[in-house]
């Protein structure tokens, strides 16, 4: 039910409820005012009648009272007249005439009390007033003393005087009155109802119309225009309204448009513009958050576990890998993952060109197309992958996955926002790899690419408290080339230079991953084996050895140049406590292969200790 109407049928049910009360007290109060004169006029004829027998009697015309009697009761609404004797007057006088003598209970009642008695008969077509009133004997010493001709106390009861009126005209006509006032009344309600409807309806529309627009405006459309016919204040509201609506639309069509500067444009997925800015510049505020936050990470692993923590806490991935690619090899080392095994690792750790995300540098959702990236194993999860370029070198990429389609709309839902995130750790990555190529290259020797001796004093404190705690242990093997300065003397430095990177290059082909070969000085070098059994030491010694002993440096002429090495090996912690002991036991043990013909690997003893040397 619309308003308008709403307001029309409140009005129409006060106006009839006005009219209702109206009608009902004027016709309540007609009939009792056309009852009282019915009555009033009833009892007047009544005590003419009283009255004129009375002169009748005074007169001794007795005998002629019926044309008297006749008259009254030919009157219009006179319905009958009768005249009752009592007992008394018909033991006295006989019965008298044939109105004289007919009794009803009203009679006898009025004749045994002496009350009067008016009673009003009403049914649909007609009603009737019936007055009986007692004629009682007087005495006041004239003539007219009825007791003077009747043997009857004062007081008495002589007899009544019964009379009914046809009242019907009276009340019709208070009908007719009445049905006239409502007839009035329901044109009045009928004509202020039309007037309401002229007035208000224009009001009516301009209060739909602002609620139209006020509507729009809670969902962020301030583009609504206000429009009424209605003059006066109504005018200025509309006008008002209009002015404040196309601010609006200004100020957030500015807003919209600042705040894609920063997110683009429709990542944040709410139609309402009011509610999109507001989520913007939460998100905004948590991307500021972040950022500051990584800026002072001390690594690039540091950042990482902060886009895990991301994924974690923020976007509640119940189920992700994290990878980080070399752009260059195409290696993919795992990060971090949730699970013990990835859905694609086994293809894609060594050849990244296997993952279609990272292939195509585009989001890859499984729900898209059956069996999408082939590089997925499983059958029964589904997986959004996210790549994501941090420069020439690297790149991220992030797998989630879930076996529950409302997990992977919600992980769809995210995927902007989540970028946003890896868009603002980017620049922090990068200048954290520069910084961490930059500490490589003051860590590595330039010639040889291998670690240099202050990358082991770097590293020691931290080798030497997990082999303690993990009770680890280490081999030190230290090499020096045997007559080096030689070599520089009589080929010139370029050889030298040449011997030393084949020398290195073999060090790093002979050791694993978890070993460690440094330059330690010239031609001197430094190898850690980790958890190396006596005979696996000695293997990678001879190894070296030999190699190095089979290796032909070309020297310009047609003479070639062949180089020993001597080795000298110590064992942390059989014995040293401490690997700068053991380096200091490797180098006694070289000193000793030195001193006794070189070209020789020679394991550290205690006896080698001239006194002095020991601390
Ligand atoms: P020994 O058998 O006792 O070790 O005799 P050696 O001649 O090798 O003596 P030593 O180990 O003391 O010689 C080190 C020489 O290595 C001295 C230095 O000129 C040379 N050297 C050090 N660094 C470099 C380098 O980077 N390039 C070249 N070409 N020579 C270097
Ligand atoms: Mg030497
Ligand atoms: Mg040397």
């Amino acid at each position: 039910m619309t308003t308008k109407s709403k307001l029309l049928l409140v009005v129409t049910i006060m106006l009839l409820g006005l009219t209702a009360a109206t009608i009902v007290n004027i016709a309540l109060n007609f009939r009792e005012y056309s009852i009282k004169s019915a009555t009033d006029k009833a009892e007047m004829a009544a005590n003419i009648v009283k009255d004129g027998i009375t002169a009748h009697m005074v007169n001794g015309i007795m005998d002629k009272r019926e044309y008297f009697l006749n008259q009254i009761s030919s009157t219009g609404s006179v319905e009958f007249l009768r005249l009752i004797r009592s007992q008394g007057v018909i033991k006295q006088y006989g019965d008298g005439l044939d109105k004289e003598n007919t009794k009803d209970t009203i009679d006898e009642e009025v004749l045994k009390t002496g009350e009067p008695v008016e009673k009003i008969t009403e049914t649909a077509t007609s009603t009737k007033l019936r007055v009986t009133i007692p004629y009682k004997a007087t005495s006041d010493n004239t003539v007219a003393s009825c007791l003077n001709c009747h043997n009857v106390n004062k007081g008495d009861v002589l007899g009544v005087i019964s009379m009914e009126f046809d009242i019907t005209e009276t009340r019709n006509s208070g009908m007719m009155t009445v049905l006239k006032i409502l007839g009035i009344n329901l044109l009045f309600i009928f004509v202020v109802l039309l007037l309401m409807n002229y007035f208000v309806t224009p009001y009516m529309k301009l209060f739909s119309n602002l609620q139209e627009g006020i509507k729009k405006a809670y969902s962020g459309d301030f583009s609504h225009e206000f429009v009424s016919n209605v003059g006066g204040d109504a005018k200025n509201v509309v006008k008002q309204m209009n002015s404040l609506f196309s601010k609006m639309q200004e100020t957030f069509g500015d807003i919209k448009f600042n705040l894609a500067t920063f997110i683009p444009q429709g990542s944040v997925s709410i139609s309402d513009p009011l509610h999109e800015a507001k989520t913007i510049i939460s998100e905004l505020s948590d991307i500021y958050k972040f950022k500051k936050t990584i800026e002072l990470d001390a690594s690039k692993s540091d950042v990482y576990i902060r886009i895990i923590d991301i994924l974690k806490l923020k976007y509640h991935v119940g189920h992700f890998a994290f990878y980080e690619v070399n752009n260059v090899t195409s290696e993919r080392k795992l990060i971090y993952s949730t699970e013990e095994e990835t859905i694609c690792f086994e293809k894609t750790n060594k050849n990244a060109m296997e993952c279609r995300a990272h292939r195509t540098n585009s989001v890859t959702i499984s729900t898209e197309f059956p069996n999408l990236c082939r590089a997925c194993v499983s059958q029964n999860l589904d997986y959004v992958c996210i790549p994501f370029n941090i420069n020439h070198d690297i790149s991220l990429t992030v797998s989630m996955t879930s076996g529950n389609r409302d997990e992977v709309d919600l992980m769809k839902k995210n995927i902007s926002s989540i970028r946003h995130y890896l868009e603002a750790a980017k620049p922090v990555i990068e200048s954290q790899i520069l910084m961490e190529k930059l500490r490589d290259t003051s860590l590595r020797d330039g010639m040889t690419g291998l670690y240099n001796r202050r990358f082991l004093e770097e590293i020691i404190d931290k080798i030497m408290s997990q082999a303690n705690r993990n009770k680890e242990t280490y081999a030190v093997l230290m090499l020096d080339v045997d007559f080096f300065k030689m070599v520089n003397d009589t080929y010139g430095h370029d050889v030298g230079d040449k011997v030393i990177v084949a020398l290195s290059k073999i060090l790093k082909n002979s050791i694993r991953e978890s070993d460690l070969a440094i330059r330690y000085g010239g031609e001197e070098f430094l190898i850690l084996l980790s958890n190396a059994t006596d005979e696996g030491i000695m293997q990678v010694a001879n190894k070296i050895h030999s190699n190095f002993a089979a290796l032909s440096f070309d020297v310009g002429t047609s003479e070639t140049l062949k180089k020993t090495i001597s080795i000298g090996i110590s064992k942390f912690p059989t014995d040293g406590d401490t690997i700068w002991k053991c380096i200091k036991y490797a180098d006694t043990a070289l000193y000793e292969a030195k001193n006794t013909g070189r070209n020789k690997i020679v394991e550290f003893k205690k006896d080698m200790f001239k006194s002095g040397d020991e601390f």
